[in-house]
């Protein structure tokens, strides 16, 4: 069996799919593996790390396993050969045209995001080991949009308080963030609407804000169900008053398959301090906050609104090393007796296969 390491061709992506180590492993169980020259160079991932795993450095392309970070461009899709399994990530809302384009090369695909959220596919969950990265990098860059330190100091030129920060969404990116703004010396406060992110939240060193969560808010995999009207309308006081004398605000709030739940609004935003900064993680999905616009950053009565994009891709190296580690623990799963095997019965591959004999499943 051979499995190839596709280069990322999407702009700005600086992520690969398979680190060394995996490779390395994967030779060792007798699977050849052909790297795209330069596919871990943004990663820090030179080729020659992956020559001395096993690994050929020629075309990924013709392998009868392609893995790679951000779905295929329509022209790498037609270099995949009949009866390839496309393993990556796969927005299936937003790729329609290419998995027909699949279906018709007959190729089968497998979609990384669409990973169960179960016990036994935890280390295969790219979305939970990303999220981790994003978490802790959208503190990083919103401290550095800041005007002001975020411990305290008590130094002969002065005394600084900590900075006020806050986290909206308390889930795997959301904790990393408290976690880093605790590091960091910020005195941090969070919310969510999950009951067990309440104890998270608080077993941090954070304090919880917010309305008291409700038990059934919790949805199948540990997301959150979309809020009623007047839940909504409960967190937003809420947020209003707090929000006021916040520095750093990082949103996370997300529900599956829907746009993000706009929790902060423009007059909101009119009641921050000036300097303070809101870093939106949840800017691909529509933004927590009414200001945001992904990709970009803008500035509002002195408040910096951060719509994050793809902050996985801005720590290529620590990012690529989990997801590797994800996508080598999927291959386990999947490799039988030396060769991939698809079972759409089995409860980890079938939810993640899109396109498998010819057809787009539903
Ligand atoms: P996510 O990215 O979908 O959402 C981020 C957070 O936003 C969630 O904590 C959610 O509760 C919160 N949220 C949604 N609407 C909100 C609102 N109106 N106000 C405030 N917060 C709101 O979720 P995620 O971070 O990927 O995962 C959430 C949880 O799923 C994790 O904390 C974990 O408990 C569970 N999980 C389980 C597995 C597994 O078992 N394999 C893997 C990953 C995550």
């Amino acid at each position: 069996m051979r499995i190839g390491v596709a280069r990322e061709a999407t702009a700005g992506e600086r992520r690969v799919a398979l680190a060394p180590d995996s490779v390395g492993r994967l030779v060792k169980s007798g699977v050849e593996v052909a790297v795209e020259r330069g596919a871990g160079v943004e990663a820090n991932l030179p080729d020659e790390l992956y020559e001395k795993a096993g690994a050929t450095i020629s075309d990924p392309w013709g392998a009868g396993v392609v893995v790679k970070v951000q779905k295929p461009t329509a022209d790498e899709a037609r270099r995949l050969a009949k009866d390839s399994i496309l393993i990556s990530l796969l927005p299936a809302a937003t790729s329609a045209d290419l998995l027909a384009q699949l279906a018709g090369a007959g190729v089968s695909a497998l979609g990384l995001e669409r990973v169960p959220r179960i016990t036994r596919a935890q280390s295969m969950d790219i979305l939970s080991s990303q999220a981790t990265i994003a978490g802790y990098k959208a503190v990083l860059i919103g401290a550095a949009e800041m005007g002001k330190i975020l411990p305290m100091l008590t130094t002969a030129a002065g005394n600084i308080p900590p900075a006020k920060a806050f986290v909206l969404g308390a889930g795997v990116a959301g904790l990393m963030a408290i976690a880093t703004a605790r590091r960091l010396g910020a005195v941090v406060s969070g919310f969510d609407i999950r009951a067990a992110a309440r104890e998270q939240v608080l077993s941090l060193g954070a304090t919880f804000v917010g309305p008291e969560p409700s038990a059934d808010a919790e949805a199948a995999g540990g997301y959150a169900r979309a809020q009623t009207e007047e839940e909504q309308r409960r967190t937003m006081e809420a947020m209003a008053t707090h929000l006021k004398d916040q520095d750093l605000v990082v949103t996370t709030a997300q529900i599956p398959g829907r746009p993000a739940p706009r929790l902060i609004t423009a007059a909101m935003v009119a009641t921050m301090r000036p300097g303070a900064v809101i870093v939106d993680l949840a800017a691909e999905t529509g933004g927590n906050c009414e200001l945001t616009r992904a990709g970009e950053t803008t500035v509002h009565n002195g408040v910096s609104v951060m719509g994050a994009v793809n902050l996985p891709s801005s720590v290529p190296h620590h990012a690529s090393l989990m997801f590797s580690k994800n996508v080598f623990t999927l291959l386990q799963h999947l490799i039988k007796d030396g060769n991939i095997v698809l079972n759409l019965e089995d409860e980890i591959t079938g939810p993640m296969c899109l396109v498998h004999a010819g057809a787009v499943r539903p």
